[in-house]
Order: structure tokens, then sequence, then C-alpha cells
């Protein structure tokens, strides 16, 4: 049974959430505050974290930024109560897979909630037989393991930056425009952004960067989008 954290302050919220995990057939727990939440993603190592954005203790961002930085990639659905798109933006900027605003729908969260998690057993899966490694230079993509190295240093991606670096290794040398990176990394029913495909690219150039050429793998081709060289 998938484990499932919501940290949220609200409790009407909050419980409504729960008793839809458990009637959907996941385990679901709660806390009710930053500091409570991050400490039980250590302790109860959940599948998924559901997470609120306006928190006492702290932020959702910063709880988001904090399990990024120590190297925790759980998968995380922001919960955001304001519409602006650039609290959406800074959200996945933070690390977050994908994002849900309130008010929204128990059937639309419980969607959001199966395709993350499908998406991240795609990317995660190990496989028996031989592993799938794409190769581009000294850069290696082990698909199935859901590893990056640069030359003999490891590379830690979040889901969204995996699967982006994953795709336009897979189509090396085409162009993409941002729009179709949306469609086909982030899905059709993925309200984000383009800005959204810059910021993840940043950070995937950031992480593979040798301090040298950030452009190195994944070019900026102007007036159309990326491709990787
Ligand atoms: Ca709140």
């Amino acid at each position: 049974m998938k484990k499932i954290l919501i940290i949220e302050d609200e409790p009407n919220i909050r419980e409504l959430i729960l008793y839809n995990l458990k009637t959907n057939g996941y385990d679901g727990i709660a806390a009710e505050d930053g500091i409570m939440g991050i400490t039980m993603v250590h302790r109860e190592k959940p599948d998924l974290i559901l997470l609120d954005i306006m928190l006492p203790g702290k932020n959702g961002y910063e709880i988001c930024r904090e399990l990024r930085d120590e190297g925790n990639n759980t998968p995380v659905i922001m919960i955001t109560a304001k519409t602006e798109e650039l609290d959406k933006v800074m959200g996945l900027e933070y690390g977050a897979d994908d994002y849900i605003s309130k008010p929204f729908g128990i059937r639309e969260m419980m969607a959001r909630i199966k395709a993350v998690l499908r998406r991240y057993e795609i990317t995660t899966e190990l496989s028996s037989a031989e592993d799938t490694v794409i190769i581009i230079d000294d850069l290696k993509i082990n698909v199935e393991r859901h590893e990056v190295k640069v030359g003999d240093r490891s590379v830690e991606l979040t889901l969204k930056e995996f699967e982006l670096l994953k795709y336009l290794a897979e189509n090396r040398g085409r162009v993409f425009t941002r729009d179709q990176l949306l469609n086909s990394v982030w899905g059709i029913d993925y309200a984000g952004e383009t800005r959204t495909v810059d910021v993840h690219i940043r950070h995937l150039r950031q992480k593979l960067s040798d301090g040298k050429n950030d452009e190195q793998y994944i070019e900026t081709i102007r007036g159309k989008g990326y491709k990787a060289r």
C-alpha cells in the first residue's frame, strides 16, 4: 500500500484528504505544520507528499527545498491557495513534481496522485534485464535505475528534471519548443507555464555543468527551444 503524507494546517482539508486517501486504497498520514512535516518525511518515508504552501513553522517552499537539498527525491504535489502563476512556478522551481490549486475536487487530486506515482514508478523501476543507458559524451543516463552520472560524479535530479533530460536525450539532436516539452514531459493536462520548462532546464544545466560550459549537454536554439547536443 502506498503511503501518502499530507502536510496541511487546516483541519477540515486535512481530514477530508485523509479520508479520501483511505477510501482510495492509500495509507494516509498527516502533519499539521512544517516542522512536524519534515520529521514525518524522515521517519515514515512516504511514497508521495501532498504539501500545503502556507504553513506554520516552515512553509511548503522551504520544506520542498530542504528535502531536495538533502537529496530526498520523494514526489511532491504542492497545494496552493493562490492562483498567481508565480506561486506555481516557484513551487516547481523548488523541486515539486506537480501542483494543485485550492479549491480543488477530490477526484482531480486523486487523479494527480495516481499520475505522479505512476510516473515515479516507471522511472524508478528496477529492471532485471540489461539497463538502458543513454550516453552523451561524459553524461550517462540509466533509464531503469533513474541514475545520472557525469563522468564519475552522481547527479541527483528531481523526477521532472530526470524526465526532461531523458526525453531530450532520447531524442538527441531534435529541437523541441517549450510547449512540446510541456506536453511530452508534463502531460497535456498540465496547466503550467512555458517558463516552467526554462526553470527546469536551468536547474539541469547547473547540476550537469562541469563549471565551464553550461550548454554542454542541452543547447538553446534561439527562437525555437531546446535540444540535447
Ligand atoms: Ca495552510
